[in-house]
């Protein structure tokens, strides 16, 4: 090799080694960033709220994966935030971890990478994926108050133009609807209505119920009080209509209406039809279906991180997490 000719290598590698930016290692986590610095921000960020959440949510640590989890981060100033988890279920655990985080530094940090690792910390507690509500909602719930504050202004239009999910029908959700906005937000806010009645344990708790016996009435009758998902719809629609107010008193106000029934009913099958259970307010309509946002390819971020997920994880959409970036919504 000529001596230009190993010039022009070592240049090429080096231009190579910069464009995949830098990388930092931590216990569970290899981050990719721009910068070493950013990198090994994030990485000791997504150990802390590996460790933090899981206590919160769990009552205790998780022990080191198997599986590292990458991570590729893109940070800018006014990218949207949002985020991306790939994973597969083998034998009750999930493997081949893929995550990718992007808006800005500030966002990525406070909101973006607590949600999706609150999704790892579900996947390995669980084993298997969980109602997509309570995913997505739980998930959202440990954002930055101020994304918070955009999930609620955006449930009340949602609410007010038909394009809230009736409760039946969300509980059986197992993948993301066409129109996939609403289950983010009223996600979230039945998930705060519910950890404002006893706390994230419970309300884990209450998951596993559902999720182990696949009786959704019963659990909530047993871990909640309601009788049906018909009434925690209502009684969580009022609380929404009231202001939607954790403080005890308002709670109290609401939910001392809705003491469980002597004798529980029959439980009822919960279809993805929505006339099976009341909905009232909550009720989609026919048109919302066919009018999604993110029917027009051009803004369809979340189509496409999804196809880019399905070809490089192959069709394993069942763990599949993508969390289109809220700014691109207004
Ligand atoms: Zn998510």
């Amino acid at each position: 090799m000529s001596r230009d000719a190993r010039c022009f290598s070592m240049a090429l590698l080096v231009a190579c080694l910069l464009s995949m930016g830098a990388s930092y290692r931590t216990q569970n986590f290899i981050v990719t960033a721009d910068t070493p610095e950013l990198a090994k921000e994030i990485g000791d960020a997504a150990e802390r709220f590996r460790r933090d959440l899981a206590i919160e949510w769990l009552g205790h640590e998780l022990p080191p994966w198997n599986d590292i989890c990458p991570i590729t981060v893109q940070v800018a100033p006014h990218l949207g935030a949002g985020g991306a988890t790939s994973f597969y279920f083998s034998h009750g655990r999930p493997h081949g971890w893929r995550m990718s985080l992007q808006g800005c530094r500030e966002r990525v940090l406070d909101s973006v990478l607590p949600h999706e690792i609150t999704h790892t910390i579900f996947a390995t507690h669980f084993g298997r994926p969980l109602p997509r509500w309570a995913d997505e909602g739980a998930s959202t719930s440990v954002e930055h108050p101020s994304e918070l504050a955009k999930q609620h202004r955006m449930l009340l239009k949602f609410l007010s133009t038909g394009r809230g999910i009736a409760f039946n029908k969300m509980f059986a959700m197992r993948e993301y609807p066409r129109d996939i906005l609403p289950l983010y937000s009223q996600g979230y806010s039945l998930v705060k209505f519910l950890l404002a009645q006893g706390g994230k344990q419970k309300f884990i708790q209450y998951v596993g119920d559902g999720m182990n016996s696949g009786h959704w009435t019963a659990a909530t009758q047993r871990h909640y009080g309601y009788a049906s998902l018909g009434d925690l719809q209502q009684t969580w629609l009022s609380w929404v209509k009231q202001g939607s107010s954790v403080e005890p008193e308002a709670l109290a106000a609401l939910t001392g209406a809705v003491a469980p029934s002597g004798t529980p009913a029959d439980e009822p099958t919960i279809s993805p039809s929505p006339s099976t259970e009341v909905a009232s307010a909550a009720e989609p309509s026919a048109a919302s279906s066919t009018n999604t946002l993110f029917a027009h390819p051009d803004n369809s971020w979340y189509a496409r991180q999804r196809e880019r997920i399905h070809q490089e994880d192959g069709p394993s959409s069942g763990s599949l997490r993508v969390d289109p970036p809220v700014s691109l919504l207004r």
